[in-house]
């Protein structure tokens, strides 16, 4: 039998490794983690990362579904989302979550009345947005006041007063979530500040938090992906430890999803032709955007390697691109052994926000996942496997 490209495929060695290197990172009792569950929501995935007691973050009313099914304890997962349905809310409040993180104030309203109809208090947090700018891609940043997420700051004593109205919410947090492929930690500095103000003016309205859910964004190397596979997920968490401003007894929670599962992942696709154009050579491979859209969403770089070439033929240059009638269909340029069809090349560093972004436009097939432990893998795929290892 052989396998079927492209496909996705998940090194658990490595996703343990990295789990081993966040809880070993994490400084202390009241720091939370939880994994947020739309970077990558594969069965074995999911359960791997349970296995190291993360807890979930969800955006939708079927995340925190996947999440139960995979074992996650609804205590410890928590719900964010600019525009939840009633549905989800509901899935939501009827499975007691941690914190509903709410991004305005009609949906207090709205989440007031839902747990009414289930005779619950529901747990809530103010989604805030912080005005802080994270200094990453503008369509990954999402903590800046033009962006569509959270309560604006200055509304912050505005959400109080209304929830004082409301006998079936109970503030328990706030939350924020500034961005994505954060690598540098001066935004973390920064939301850090802005947390320590809110705190104040929270206190002087006679409210003590419970918790504090400072989001994800943690980045990853996209450009060095095998010299530096795991994160430092103790510079990032030392940033909190040194500039939060907590108070007795609160909590810190971490919603991390590209940094646990980014590098675990790759993009496995066959060259179908080489072409050569006017002004450069195409490598055709089978996987498109409906495989990883990211360089064609976020124009993101994802590192390449032709991994069945004979290094001694020499080497060219290649733009590597799909099947998919988009001129945006392209993987990137690089330098790489001369290229034949039914080479193999390995997309890197595509376990995070490439198999949940999957489409089947064009009518295509769905990509299946293979698992690094998976015995019949070897006998599968042959010669690839070799560098896949
Ligand atoms: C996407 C998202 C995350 C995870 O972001 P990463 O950059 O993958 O760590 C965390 N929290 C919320 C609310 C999100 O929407």
């Amino acid at each position: 039998m052989a396998v079927q490209t492209p496909f996705y495929f998940y090194d658990l060695e490595l996703l343990e490794n990295t789990l081993q290197a966040l809880t070993d990172a994490v400084p202390s009792d009241n720091f939370k983690v939880h994994y947020a569950i739309k970077a990558n929501a594969e069965t074995r995935i999911l359960e791997t990362i349970r296995k190291y007691g993360l807890g979930a973050d969800c955006v939708s009313g079927n995340e925190i579904t996947k999440a139960l099914e995979c074992g996650f304890d609804a205590s410890e997962i928590v719900l964010a989302g600019v525009g939840k349905s009633d549905a989800e809310l509901n899935t939501a409040i009827s499975n007691q979550i941690h914190s509903i993180n709410c991004e305005s104030i009609e949906e207090l309203e709205v989440i007031n009345e839902i747990a009414e109809q289930n005779n619950q208090v529901a747990s809530i947090s103010f989604r805030i947005n912080p005005n802080v700018d994270a200094k990453t891609h503008h369509k990954i940043t999402t903590g800046l006041s033009e962006n569509k997420f959270g309560i604006p700051i200055s509304e912050v004593s505005r959400a109080i007063a209304e929830i004082r109205k409301m006998p079936f919410l109970s503030l328990s947090g706030i939350h924020f979530h500034i961005g994505s492929q954060i690598l540098s930690m001066d935004p973390f500095v920064k939301l850090c500040q802005q947390v320590n103000t809110l705190l104040d003016e929270i206190e002087e309205e006679g409210i003590t938090l419970e918790h504090i859910n400072v989001g994800g964004g943690l980045g990853i190397d996209y450009l060095n992906p095998d010299q530096n596979p795991i994160p430092d997920f103790e510079k990032y968490f030392a940033v909190f430890k040194e500039h939060l401003n907590l108070r007795e007894g609160q909590t810190v929670h971490f919603e991390l999803g590209r940094s646990v599962v980014a590098q675990c992942g790759s993009l496995i696709t066959k060259v179908l032709y080489v072409k050569k154009g006017a002004t450069k050579n195409f490598a055709i491979v089978d996987a498109g955007m409906t495989e990883l859209i990211r360089p064609a969403l976020y124009d993101s770089y994802h590192e390449m390697e032709n991994i069945t070439a004979d290094p001694l033929l020499g080497n060219d240059n290649y733009s590597v691109v799909g099947p998919i009638c988009e001129s945006s269909d392209v993987f990137g340029e690089l330098e790489m052994p001369i290229t034949k069809r039914n080479d193999i090349i390995k997309i890197k560093s595509a376990g995070a926000y490439g198999q949940v972004l999957s489409s089947n436009y064009n009518l295509r097939d769905s990509a299946v996942a293979y698992y690094s432990d998976e015995q019949s893998l070897n006998v599968c795929i042959g010669k690839e496997q070799e560098a896949l290892a």
